[in-house]
């Protein structure tokens, strides 16, 4: 394993494994203790990402947190990253599309191309989300977030800590990989944590307001995401192994 830390790299299968049994406190201290402010939590406020950065905020204030504004998210997502900067008294580091690769794409394929292809659709989330991420993880050795493996089958095998060979061998950490989505709730209402209030209604997963809806008693929890796309992962391309081939156009 290869490592852009100086020292790590050898050390990375043991420490991998050894926190695969740690608590989430222990491996976001170990994760911001290591890269300090060379790594940050990246979220779009869902609830597993409410309890990183409630985690988080306790173990360090100051700790960095960003979040990339595709310009099509929910307005009760715009209002839960002001109440969020409220009730911890931080600074949200918001980062947006390239406006000219933006209005590339909207000028060649329309303002809402995302329904008439699975290639389109993945355009958008690659020129709204993918590529501005791509940019903030250059400037980061560690990025730290809310997956869990009970998700979906495609985030089955996360580990706590990673090697995140998708974004030049930074380390990617998923202090959540072992928790349940019954556990997540417990704490954020154990906490009174702000949260969506999108979930409220019925929303289980919440992205983009044209590609998230709420869902049925029973459907899988990301069903409500590009729900009219068939036998595609319900991915945008940040968190999916690209180089494994499980998502292509
Ligand atoms: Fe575009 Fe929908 Fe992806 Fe958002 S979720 S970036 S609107 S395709």
């Amino acid at each position: 394993m290869v490592c852009q830390k100086p020292g790590l790299d050898t050390h990375l299968s043991q420490i991998i494994a050894e926190y695969e049994d740690k608590k989430a406190e222990d491996v976001i201290a170990w994760a911001l203790g290591t890269f300090q402010r060379r790594a940050a939590i990246c979220t779009s406020f869902q609830a597993e990402g409410m309890v990183v950065l409630d985690l988080a905020c306790r173990i360090d204030p100051g700790v960095r947190v960003f979040t990339i504004d595709t310009g099509r998210l929910p307005q009760e997502t715009y209002e839960l990253i002001d109440r969020v900067r409220d009730h911890y008294g931080i600074d949200v580091e918001v980062y947006y599309p390239d406006q000219k690769e933006l209005a590339q794409m909207v000028t060649q394929h329309g303002i809402n191309p995302f329904y008439r292809s699975v290639s389109l659709r993945l355009l958008c989330c690659e020129v709204r989300k993918v590529n501005p991420l791509n940019r903030v993880l250059q400037n980061l050795d560690a990025w730290i977030t809310g997956l869990r493996r009970s998700q979906s089958q495609t985030r089955a095998g996360v580990y706590k800590i990673e090697l995140d060979e998708d974004h030049g061998n930074i380390i990617k950490v998923n202090p959540l990989a072992d928790w349940s989505e019954q556990r997540v709730w417990e704490y954020i209402r154990a906490n009174q944590l702000p949260y969506n209030r999108l979930y409220d209604q019925g929303y289980a997963s919440i992205g983009c307001a044209p590609c998230t809806r709420p869902v049925a008693p029973g459907e899988d929890r990301r069903a409500g995401r590009w729900w009219w796309e068939n036998g595609v992962p319900k991915e945008c391309g940040i968190h999916l192994r690209t180089h494994q081939g499980a998502l292509s156009r």
